[in-house]
């Protein structure tokens, strides 16, 4: 019997990173674009990202999508 090598690929979501800009004291920062847990401003503690079960919702403003 042959071993089986193969390496099953699990699909990836669609992931990216998002640098979101704090509206409320300017501060940037960088978030998984499917990121499920809620994020606040390191600096100010504002919410920038909402989890809506399962999708975040981006509260802010979105200065860049990195890839
Ligand atoms: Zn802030």
């Amino acid at each position: 019997m042959a071993n089986k090598t193969q390496k099953e690929l699990v699909p990836k979501p669609k992931s990216r990173f998002l640098r979101i800009k704090c509206l409320n004291c300017g501060a940037e920062q960088i978030v998984f674009g499917c990121a499920t847990i809620e994020v606040k401003c390191f600096v100010c503690e504002k919410q920038l990202v909402q989890s809506t079960g399962g999708k975040a919702r981006i509260l802010t403003k979105i200065s860049e999508v990195l890839s």
